[in-house]
């Protein structure tokens, strides 16, 4: 079996099972550098392109870390699109298949906000959604994050270009300092540098170069 398996990763067996029926065998070379770290519980900024299995390398994380007798919100990830964050939330769920009774709730701009409300009564273990929208939730107290133990920043370039600055801060706001933070971005320009300064401690860096 070869060194980049997932086998080789400390991943619940059910987890294992399940990516092994997806047809994941190897990691990735952005998932083999960033798994080991995420799983530690590490603050991590990724720098990798398109297409190189960014949203495993952190719904892997979420999932492992997930307690699923605990009814609460415990991972929040930001998207800069409601087409990337429906995209995340699928692979979230194929990913957690074997986890019993998960449950992710997408919230979006663009979409009508009734439905989103009820839906949070029900409570979710896991949110994907866009910043803005999700300003939108907590500014309203309709969004709990006081049992957040991991927040994801996915596309984090693009969720800056788009003017979502504003809206990340809240989310830190009404984050729990003792939390994990990862910071996933194909480009870093300096803004990307200070906001990952400014939410992060210690947060251990990796750059996968493009193949091609
Ligand atoms: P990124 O977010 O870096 O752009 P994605 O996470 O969307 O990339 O992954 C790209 C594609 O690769 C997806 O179709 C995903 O299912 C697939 N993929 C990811 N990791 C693996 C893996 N280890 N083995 C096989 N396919 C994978
Ligand atoms: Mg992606």
């Amino acid at each position: 079996m070869s060194s980049t398996h997932f086998s080789n990763l400390e991943l619940p067996k059910a987890l294992l099972d399940n990516l092994e029926t997806l047809g994941y065998h190897d990691m990735t070379p952005v998932q083999e550098q960033s798994l080991p770290i995420v799983l530690e519980g590490k603050d991590l900024i990724a720098q990798a392109k398109t297409g190189s299995g960014k949203t495993a390398a952190f719904s892997l994380g979420i999932l492992s870390h997930l307690e699923v007798k605990r009814f609460r919100v415990q991972a929040l990830v930001l998207c800069p699109t409601r087409e990337l964050a429906d995209q995340v939330a699928i692979e979230i769920r194929r990913l957690g298949r074997q986890v019993h009774n998960i449950k992710v709730l997408t919230l979006c701009g663009g979409t009508p906000v009734g439905p989103q409300i009820g839906s949070l009564e029900h409570g979710a273990h896991i949110i994907v959604g866009t910043p803005g929208r999700i300003e939108d939730h907590l500014k309203k107290g309709r969004l709990n994050l006081e049992e957040l133990k991991l927040l994801v920043l996915d596309e984090a370039d693009r969720m800056l270009e788009m003017g979502f600055q504003d809206a990340l801060d809240t989310v830190v706001e009404h984050s729990p300092s003792q939390r994990q933070t990862l910071l996933f971005s194909a480009t870093f320009p300096k803004q990307i540098e200070t906001i990952a300064n400014s939410i992060m401690k210690q947060a251990q860096r990796i750059q996968v170069e493009a193949t091609h």
